[in-house]
């Protein structure tokens, strides 16, 4: 069993085909997982870039937009006549009223300041008189305007503790300039940090970062968490790398993502900054998603290819029983066409059996058969009884009613033979032309003689299709009593030939003669 060709292994080109099957597959998902992955990294890029534009552009900028159209339109109004004299320094009772009406349009306003030259200056709301306010000196405020300046543009400060309510303050100032080009004087909107920090708070970010405003230099203006205001959060190795606009760089050194979005007036940077750790373990999240449903996709190949396998092994060793058994009703439908082949086969191999050991005219076992079945009981030394049968006058018959109705004779007193003989389990043979052969084993050798009488019997008593045929047979009967077997059948013909002369239509005992 160990002989085995490769060129009928089923399960050799199944389990190549399925580790390719495999492998390929494996290869697909390999590449699909990757890309996804950097896919999915792509995507977070994208989602986190558009929070930072969206907390720039809708939040701070629009801020930032509508207090520097007030601030330009207010300062052109105290900049006409001698109304910002007038404010400050006539009837600041109403001048008061005015500034409070205009921080009023402004919910980011926390207090508006409104200085002439010489550092006279009306704040709203009002400040009460104190040692503090006493010592007050309007023109050493960052926001203060000593000079007329070749632009009329609004600035902001850098952050500052405002000297009156210790919030950390930017603020928002304009110089007011008259129709005539003379410097009258600021106006200042002051922006307190730390409510502005508050709205902050309300912001949700998508994934897990810290969000807020620094400066150029990278220090912070605006955090949700007040503690951190003036702190340098981001280094200005970094700020320097951030190009104007938008866009996102990576911090190898604290591993950490920088989305940003900047601003020309004030100079500042939006900046939203999440953790590479934070984006890892969200794709690798994701990924591993995908990871899994190709993992047990992979299984289910394995399941199938194993089970193909054992499937074919079984169905190869059914073909192979079905062959050897000549049985097909084992033999799974699937292969309905095998099994026709193999039954025919087996059919196809029986009849040539059957025409190797038996005479085609008689229906006999041929004299082949006759030979080995002598040498079998031969080689055993099994005692047997032979008799040879020979037809009476054949060549007569032949010469009579044709070669054809001989035949049918041959055959119809062989039949008569086999029908005899054949219950006794005793086969006939034929010998020659129109001779017979016997053998009987030795616990039928008391019923040879009658067997063959009967037989004899039936032959002379047939009445034939043909006018006037009347057939008998001659035979002689021995037993082998271990001479050698020429010389034994050579007593047997000889009864036969002494029945012949003797009248025919008889048997004759060896031990007669
Ligand atoms: P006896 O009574 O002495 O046996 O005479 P016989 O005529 O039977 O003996 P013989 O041996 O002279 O003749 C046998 C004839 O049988 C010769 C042959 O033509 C004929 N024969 C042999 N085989 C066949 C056969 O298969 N078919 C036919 N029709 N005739 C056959
Ligand atoms: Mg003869
Ligand atoms: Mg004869």
């Amino acid at each position: 069993m160990a002989l085995h060709s490769r060129k009928l292994s089923f399960t050799r080109p199944i389990m190549v085909s399925f580790a390719g099957i495999l492998l390929s597959f494996i290869l697909v998902a390999v590449f699909i997982t990757l890309s996804q992955r950097s896919n999915f990294l792509n995507d977070y890029h994208k989602i986190n870039g558009n929070f930072t534009h969206n907390l720039a552009v809708n939040y701070t900028e629009s801020i930032l937009r509508e207090n520097d159209y007030i601030l330009g339109r207010a300062a052109t109004f105290f900049a006409r006549n001698d109304r910002l004299n007038q404010t400050i320094n006539t009837n600041p009772g109403e001048g008061l009223q005015v500034l409070m009406h205009l921080q009023n349009l402004m919910p980011t306003v926390s207090s508006i300041s409104l200085a002439d030259t010489q550092g006279h200056y009306l704040r709203a709301p009002e400040v009460l008189p104190t040692d503090k306010s006493k010592t007050f000196d309007a023109r050493t405020r960052p926001w203060f305007i000593g000079q007329a300046e070749a632009s009329t543009f609004s600035r902001y400060t850098r952050p500052y503790m405002d000297y009156f309510t210790g919030h950390p303050t930017v603020t928002l100032f304009k110089p007011v300039i008259s129709p005539e080009g003379r410097l009258k004087g600021t106006l200042a909107f002051h922006l307190d940090l730390t409510s502005m920090g508050y709205t902050l708070r309300q912001m949700v970010a998508p994934v897990q970062g810290e969000f807020f405003i620094v400066e150029r230099d990278g220090a912070v203006v605006l955090h949700p968490d007040t503690g951190a205001l003036f702190m340098p959060y981001v280094s200005e190795a970094l700020m320097d790398k951030m190009t104007s606009g938008e866009g996102h760089i990576y911090d190898p050194k604290s591993k950490t993502w920088f989305y940003y979005y900047s601003f020309t007036n004030p100079d500042w940077f939006v900046i939203y900054r999440v953790a590479d750790s934070t984006l890892t373990e969200i794709t690798r999240h994701e990924t591993s998603i995908v990871g899994w449903g190709f993992a047990l996709a992979s299984l289910i190949i394995i399941l199938f290819g194993l089970y193909l396998r054992h499937a074919s092994r079984t169905v190869l060793m059914n073909i192979i029983n079905a062959i050897k058994t000549g049985d097909v009703s084992t033999a799974p439908r699937l292969e309905a066409m095998l099994s026709h082949t193999i039954q025919s086969n087996k059919e196809r191999e029986l009849a040539y059996v059957r025409q190797a050991t038996h005479d085609a005219l008689t229906g006999c076992k041929n004299r082949r058969a006759f030979d080995s079945d002598i040498a079998e009981l031969l080689n055993n030394h099994q005692p047997f009884a032979l008799a040879l049968v020979d037809i009476d006058n054949f060549k007569s018959i032949n010469d009579t009613w044709g070669h054809l109705s001989g035949d049918i004779v041959l055959r119809n007193v062989a039949r008569e033979g086999i029908q005899i003989m054949q219950p006794h389990n005793v086969s006939v043979y034929r010998y020659g032309g129109e001779e017979f052969a016997v053998i009987f084993r030795s616990e039928l050798f008391g019923l040879s003689h009658e067997l063959l009488e009967t037989w004899r019997i039936a032959v002379e008593k047939r009445t034939w299709r043909e006018e006037g045929l009347h057939v008998t047979f001659s035979a002689g009967l021995g037993e082998w009593h271990f001479e050698p077997l020429e010389q034994f059948i050579g007593t047997v013909d000889g009864a036969l030939y002494t029945a012949k002369q003797q009248g025919k239509n008889r048997i004759l005992r060896t031990s007669d003669n």
